[in-house]
């Protein structure tokens, strides 16, 4: 078992003498490196404070789905935190796909780190003087497969979403407390996910997925400044999978009442994809199952990421 780092360069050479037993090969900071090995330093202040931001990102037969999108979104963040990255977004797409081809993936998950980097105790940023990039490539199933046949049931968290004011979420930081004690409370409630209200009582998101309603054959969300991360996959239903299956989609600030009545409910992130919601609390959601428009839509998404060009925009 080899101990030393893999080097990243040459990667075509290393890729084939990479062991399965110590995969995922984990990118840290320009090394390539068996999972058992791929450490943070406990002065990491991403660690210490969830001082820094991340992305997941899917990998459909070997593309990055929406990969510019994810750039986007991550160097966008890590401009607002005043974290100037070594890497450009070009050098890191180029190491997601070594870390793509190192771990042998065709579909999978990306998790891509971009933490404030170690430094003292104390909170101030300008003691870490470079931030660290993470790339880890590997499988997820969020849900069973089932669930994504039956629908699934979803609680209202008692805890509103911290408001945009404090801490806006699109600001896809390292720090997801919110979301999680959220989380939590669904969990306690015998389900996956809670939806999260803003302090004035519209809905927001769930604790990892954005959130549409179908009433009269419409698709409508909340928009953004109800407070919410601006999900990509969201942007994917709204501009491309609607216009795809012939669905009408709006924005409209909504109430949990419009939850509660909609014909239908569904989730979408990176990782969830798109999911059924056919119950919320003690309510069912029509009737009781996937309703005809997330089956289409849900279609739809299928053919894109299994199809000939899975968008890497
Ligand atoms: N909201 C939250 C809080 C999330 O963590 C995620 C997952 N990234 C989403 C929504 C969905 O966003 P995306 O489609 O970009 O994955």
């Amino acid at each position: 078992m080899t101990t030393a780092p893999v080097a990243t360069k040459p990667a075509p050479a290393a890729k084939h003498s990479l062991s399965d037993a110590e995969r995922p090969y984990i990118w840290i900071d320009g090394k390539l490196l068996p999972k058992a090995q791929a450490c943070v330093s406990v002065f990491d202040h991403g660690f210490l404070y969830g001082d820094g931001c991340f992305e997941g990102i899917r990998v459909y037969q070997g593309k990055i789905f929406k990969c510019g999108r994810h750039m986007d979104r991550i160097y966008r963040n890590a401009d607002r935190l005043r974290m100037e990255m070594p890497w450009d977004r070009h050098e890191c797409t180029r190491v997601m796909r070594e870390c793509i081809s190192a771990n042998n993936l065709s579909d999978g998950y990306i998790r891509l780190i971009f933490s404030r980097g170690v430094g003292t105790l104390g909170l101030d940023p300008r003691k870490c003087p470079k931030p660290s990039m993470v790339v880890i490539a590997d499988q997820i199933t969020l849900y069973p497969a089932e669930m994504y046949e039956k629908g699934m049931k979803v609680v209202v968290a008692k805890r509103p979403k911290t408001p945009t004011e404090c801490l806006d979420p699109t600001l896809k930081s390292l720090n997801y407390l919110n979301n999680i004690l959220a989380k939590v409370e669904a969990i306690d409630a015998g389900c996956h996910e809670a939806i999260m209200l803003s302090l004035d009582g519209y809905v927001g998101e769930c604790t990892g997925d954005n959130l549409f309603i179908v009433k009269n054959g419409e698709v409508l969300t909340s928009p953004l400044e109800v407070g919410m991360l601006d999900g990509i996959t969201r942007e994917f239903v709204m501009t491309q999978l609607c216009n795809a299956g012939g669905v009408k989609c709006v924005e409209k600030r909504l109430k949990i009442e419009d939850v509660y009545n909609a014909d239908e409910v569904f989730l979408t992130g990176t990782a969830a994809e798109m999911i059924a919601v056919t119950q919320v609390g003690d309510r069912k959601i029509g009737s009781g199952s996937e309703g005809p428009i997330t089956k289409k839509l849900r279609a739809e998404f299928r053919k894109v990421v299994t199809g000939a060009h899975v968008p890497e925009d």
